[in-house]
């Protein structure tokens, strides 16, 4: 059972010229076996969300609530709101200096299991996850992010979705610096994560390109700070077809 509730979100973010409204009442529900699909213009606030879900320090919740399981994620930690079962990937990744590829992602699931992973199963598990993303066994042995080109990065963070086996993903421009076959490979990772009994995703991108490969079970429109409009796939396609521009007109 897993259900990410956010229900009239209000956000600002610090500026020169003081806060400023970024998510002004956002409202969505992800149930248990879900993918939703956040698309918007640039600026819009898609980060700024994922940002608040995820307990980023800048941004201030001024308004609203987000919930998992009914649980008040927004007075979590940012490590208790991951052993909540929330995993947000990032549009811009953090180097984390001197920690491997599997350190980071073994001190990881020890955080979120509260127990080490069995070493034997856990070694031919990460072995898989790399292999099955196409990275060489020794990215393991890397630098987390050190380096990494942008294709790295994304299946890095696919990687740590399938090891750590939350039950909400959060997916913030997993397409953005992907070639097809790269695209493909990570849009076959976060497939497989949804094949898993019960798993939710929100899946926030600015193209359609990824929702080819990752099929959203909904669609929202998000501009301006809130969802615009809620739909099915064809609104993606419509959006494909029309752009942002009638949404941005009815904003302007
Ligand atoms: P999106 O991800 O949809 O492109 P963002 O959430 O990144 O949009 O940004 C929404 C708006 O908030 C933009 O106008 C951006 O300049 C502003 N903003 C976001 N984060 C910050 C920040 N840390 N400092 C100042 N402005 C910010
Ligand atoms: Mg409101
Ligand atoms: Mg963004």
């Amino acid at each position: 059972m897993s259900k990410l509730v956010i229900t009239d979100l209000h956000v600002t973010v610090d500026t020169e010229d003081g806060p400023k409204e970024i998510l002004k009442g956002v409202t969505l529900t992800i149930k248990e076996g879900e993918t939703h699909a956040i698309m918007g213009p640039n600026g819009s606030g898609k980060s700024t969300l994922a940002y608040s879900i995820a307990g980023h320090p800048k941004y201030t919740i001024t308004g609203g609530s987000v919930t998992l399981d009914g649980q008040d994620v927004l007075s979590l930690s940012v490590d208790e709101r991951a052993r909540a079962g929330l995993f947000l990937a990032m549009q811009y990744p953090v180097e984390v200096p001197g920690v491997s590829v599997s350190n980071f992602l073994r001190t990881a699931k020890t955080a979120i299991d509260g127990e080490a992973p069995k070493l034997r199963t856990w070694v031919k598990d990460v072995n898989a996850a790399l292999e099955q993303l196409n990275l060489d066994p020794s990215f393991g042995t890397r630098n987390v992010n050190e380096g990494f080109s942008g294709g790295e990065k994304k299946r890095h963070e696919i990687a740590q979705l399938e090891l750590l086996d939350p039950q909400v993903a959060v997916l913030d421009e997993t397409d953005s610096g992907l070639d097809i076959d790269a695209l493909k490979i990570v849009s076959e990772g976060v497939n497989r994560f949804r094949q898993r009994e019960g798993k939710g995703v929100l899946l926030i991108t600015h193209y359609t390109r990824i929702l080819r490969y990752i099929e959203p079970d909904y669609v929202h429109v998000f501009v301006d700070g809130k969802v615009a409009e809620s739909g099915g796939r064809e609104l993606a396609d419509a959006l494909e077809a029309e752009g942002y521009d009638k949404y941005l007109k009815a904003n302007a």
